[in-house]
């Protein structure tokens, strides 16, 4: 599985599935959110404060 080190607190944050660059992820250990930057070799910088979006799979719609 693929794994890179959190920015924000060195510990190491896996990604389930492919990673993709620009996938937002937070970290399981301090709750950064963070953004994939690179792919080969993995690696996680701190997300942009729109992240927003990505990071709930909106199912949230009003009906
Ligand atoms: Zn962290």
């Amino acid at each position: 599985m693929p794994s890179a080190d959190c920015p924000s607190c060195d510990e190491q944050v896996i990604i389930r599935g492919e990673p993709k660059l620009g996938q937002y992820v937070s970290c399981p250990h301090c709750g950064e959110p963070l953004e994939v930057v690179t792919i080969l070799p993995l690696e996680l910088n701190f997300a942009p404060e729109d992240y927003e979006e990505y990071e709930d799979e909106d199912e949230d719609e009003d009906y």
